[in-house]
């Protein structure tokens, strides 16, 4: 064994000629053939970035997108991006959102020729994300289904297209975002599971469901001040995902209040430890990292345990991603040694 395997949970900085740094959502600064050259130029940095670092799995840095949910619906048809309306996200905040008016239809690939690229650029596994169904449908007003269920399984049909093309495009590891399974535990019971078991049917690649407790923006860390000294959420949602066909889960783990044994409810699947809190720019130091794996690894078995990020860090300054990549390999090394396993 070649140590415990590192990956980040999906998005890196975008370079500040291609988008406005350390913001969500923001707009592009290339448009035309320039943009799409741009794209890809920042593929080929997010690669040399995380190869660099001592990244083991890679991603494209999300650099092809604004936004982990939009950028995928914007790709469908049967949603209007013009006449927005407001939502409640998560339970937790407003946002102005796109509609759904009418059946929603994958018309063509979405982040295909993005992942063909991305295999041009490095042999090592290589790992994609998209949105999970449940957190989809709390990204919109749907105007059309009038059920989050129905339009759940919906979107998982269209997600399973797309997901076996990525894996046919050479992609090793495909990655749901389901942030939302955090919040509505009863529509997680009732169908959120058997959605993100639809959207991986018939995927012989690995498949991971990443759930966290959101970005470092105000309206999260004003709701992480509610939930008290001890963060159980992952107790409603463990057992069900340790039933289920989904391989991997992606947690929060560094400087959060998960109480770090709910790990042992996810036994026989691979865990992957959220060992760099993307909500600071304080860069964790190699051994920080290697407590909180330490500290996971006495709950789950070293060839299930893998190091990760919380979330994405597109928010972060470019330099301060870089150096909590290498800190993240660095800890993660510090755990293999111990173990006798580099
Ligand atoms: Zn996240």
């Amino acid at each position: 064994m070649a140590g415990i395997q590192t990956c980040i949970s999906g998005s890196l900085p975008k370079p500040e000629w291609l988008a406005e740094p350390e913001k969500l959502w923001s707009p592009w600064l290339l448009d035309g053939d320039e943009l799409i050259e741009g794209k890809k130029r920042a593929i080929k940095i997010a690669v040399e970035e995380q190869l660099k670092a001592g990244i083991s799995i890679i991603t494209d840095g999300e650099q092809t997108r604004q936004h982990f949910v939009t950028t995928f619906i914007e790709n469908l048809s049967g949603v209007d991006f013009k006449n927005k309306k407001k939502v409640r996200i998560r339970d937790r905040y407003d946002a102005v959102v796109p509609v759904v008016f009418e059946e929603v239809k994958r018309l063509k690939p979405v982040y295909v020729h993005d992942a063909r690229y991305l295999r041009t650029q490095t042999n090592n596994p290589i790992k994609y994300t998209l949105p999970g169904p449940m957190t989809m449908v709390d990204t919109l007003f749907d105007d059309y289904y009038k059920s989050r269920e129905i339009l759940a399984l919906k979107f998982a049909e269209i997600l399973n297209s797309e997901a076996k093309e990525l894996e046919a495009a050479g992609v090793n590891y495909i990655q749901f975002d389901e942030p939302a399974f955090n919040v509505f535990f009863d529509d997680v019971k009732h169908w959120g599971i058997r959605c993100l078991e639809k959207a991986v049917q018939g995927l012989k690649c690995k498949t991971v469901v990443h759930i966290c407790y959101g970005y470092g923006i105000e309206a999260n860390i004003n709701w992480k001040k509610t939930l008290g000294n001890e963060w159980r959420q992952y107790e409603n949602i463990f057992p069900l995902l340790a039933k289920s066909k989904i391989n991997q889960i992606s947690l929060e783990c560094q400087n959060s209040k998960v109480p770090i044994d709910l790990i042992k409810l996810l036994r026989g699947k691979d865990v992957l430890v959220g060992s760099i809190d993307v909500a600071t720019k304080e860069i964790e130091t190699p051994e920080q990292v290697y407590q909180t794996l330490k500290k996971a690894s006495e709950f789950v078995e070293t060839k299930n345990l893998y190091a990760c990020t919380n979330c994405g860090m597109v928010n972060l300054p470019k330099y301060i991603a870089y150096e909590k990549m290498k800190s993240l390999v660095n800890g993660s090394k510090l755990l293999s040694k111990e173990l006798g396993i580099i």
